[in-house]
């Protein structure tokens, strides 16, 4: 084709550079958002024994339609008082335990109580083991609950405490390094002298990593000198999983990246990706280390950060399914053709559709402000008219 990697492939070789991390036990409260290693087995059913899911009474539904002898208690914590017997029913409490004998629960809302006797009132459609959990109807022992890879939500860790386990394998969290690169950039918020501009980049890939189990730390910013940037991706790569550069990845005189990975005695696995934005897309090593080089473009930095960096740092994490998902919706209106390399076109999902931004140019920042999801033009694809289907990617 045209000599420019297609993006899964990409994708694939660059999760190919490195295996996940090495994982670790946390405790259920440090879990959130970490990558569980190994399934969650059940070690226990859930609930261990039959239990009511209402406030009423236990009876045997041999006995209906009573009237019975009230004849002791169950509550949630403990075990109930006695068995049922015969012609009795037991007071009982969403959460208790069932006593032996009984198989049916009555609304107290379906009752009566006068001496000691109880009588129904309403409700004379009870039916045979109503309003019973039984015993394993959530899990059995033995059951798997959360399959390895799965990102522990507070959902997940809810069913993982369940679960009976004390605390849970991990996989580990890499070590993220992000480095700026250009002479023009100035802190965010500082004064610009004419030609300079902001560093809106370093901040923003920091932002896209928070979320995910990664040990970040503060942007870094270098000026256009390869030799200083081959000393710091050096000294960078004795402490860190990933550096991620952003900027100087092309082929202008000024674009040190690629030079400087080869001076720091690191290896070029590959460049050029069929994408846009985000042709010069540098993937090597370092040692140990992983160096992901972005271009400098804000949409060019955020879709490569998106398609390449985070499925990266969720792959070492332990994710099963590291990449993101691809969904399907509606145009909002009219898509012209796909080029020589695949378009990823910020775009905003709302009421069911896709509205893609005017003005696609990698340089431009205001779009990104409002994009909510990456709208997938494959190569050479024909034009589309609104209503008709498109391939899109969820971006936070
Ligand atoms: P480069 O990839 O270095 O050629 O940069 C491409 C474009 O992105 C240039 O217009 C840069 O000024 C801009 N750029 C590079 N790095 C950043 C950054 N960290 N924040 C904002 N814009 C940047
Ligand atoms: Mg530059």
């Amino acid at each position: 084709m045209n000599g420019l990697l297609p993006v899964e492939d990409a994708q694939r070789r660059l999760l190919a550079l490195r295996a996940p991390l090495a994982s670790e036990k946390v405790s259920f409260s440090q879990s959130l958002g970490r990558y569980i290693s190994g399934d969650i087995i059940a070690r226990r059913d859930q609930p261990d024994a039959a239990l009511s899911a209402m406030d009423g009474y236990a009876v045997r539904f041999a006995d209906l339609p009573g009237p019975w002898m009230i004849d002791g208690e169950s509550a949630a914590g403990s075990a109930p008082s006695a068995h049922l017997t015969g012609g009795n029913a037991m007071r009982i409490f969403t959460g208790a335990m069932l006593p032996e004998g009984a198989d049916t629960v009555i609304l107290q809302e379906d009752v009566s109580v006068a001496a000691g006797r109880l009588s129904l009132t309403a409700g004379d459609d009870v039916k045979h083991g109503q309003h019973i959990r039984a015993r394993a109807s959530d899990f059995a022992a033995g059951a798997t609950l959360v399959p390895s890879g799965t990102r522990l939500t507070a959902g997940a860790i809810a069913t993982a405490i369940m679960s009976s386990a004390d605390q849970l394998d991990v996989g580990g969290r890499p070590r993220v390094a992000i480095l700026t690169t250009g002479d023009e950039l100035v802190p965010p918020g500082h004064t610009l002298a004419p030609g300079q501009i902001p560093d809106s980049n370093g901040t923003m890939l920091a932002a896209m990593l928070a979320p995910e189990p990664a040990e970040v730390g503060l942007p870094l910013h270098l000026r256009d000198d390869r030799a200083i940037l081959s000393r710091v991706l050096k000294d960078l790569a004795r402490r860190h999983d990933v550096i991620v550069t952003v900027g100087g990845a092309s082929v202008g005189d000024h674009d040190h990246v690629r030079g400087a990975l080869e001076d720091a005695g690191g290896t070029l696995d590959f460049w050029k990706i069929a994408m846009r934005p985000g042709k010069p897309l540098i993937a090597g090593t370092i040692g140990d280390a992983l160096l992901l080089g972005l271009p400098g473009n804000p949409s060019s930095a955020f879709v490569t950060a998106t398609l390449f960096l985070l499925p990266l740092v969720r792959h070492l994490a332990g994710a099963r399914a590291p990449l993101p998902d691809v969904r399907q919706a509606p145009l909002a209106a009219d898509l012209g053709a796909g080029s020589q390399r695949r378009d990823y076109l910020r775009a905003r999902f709302e009421n069911g559709r896709l509205s893609v931004f005017d003005g696609q140019d990698s340089g431009r920042t205001v779009p990104l402000a409002v994009t909510n999801a990456l709208v997938i033009r494959e190569i050479g694809a024909p034009p589309r008219i609104a209503g008709e289907a498109a391939d899109y990617i969820v971006v936070a």
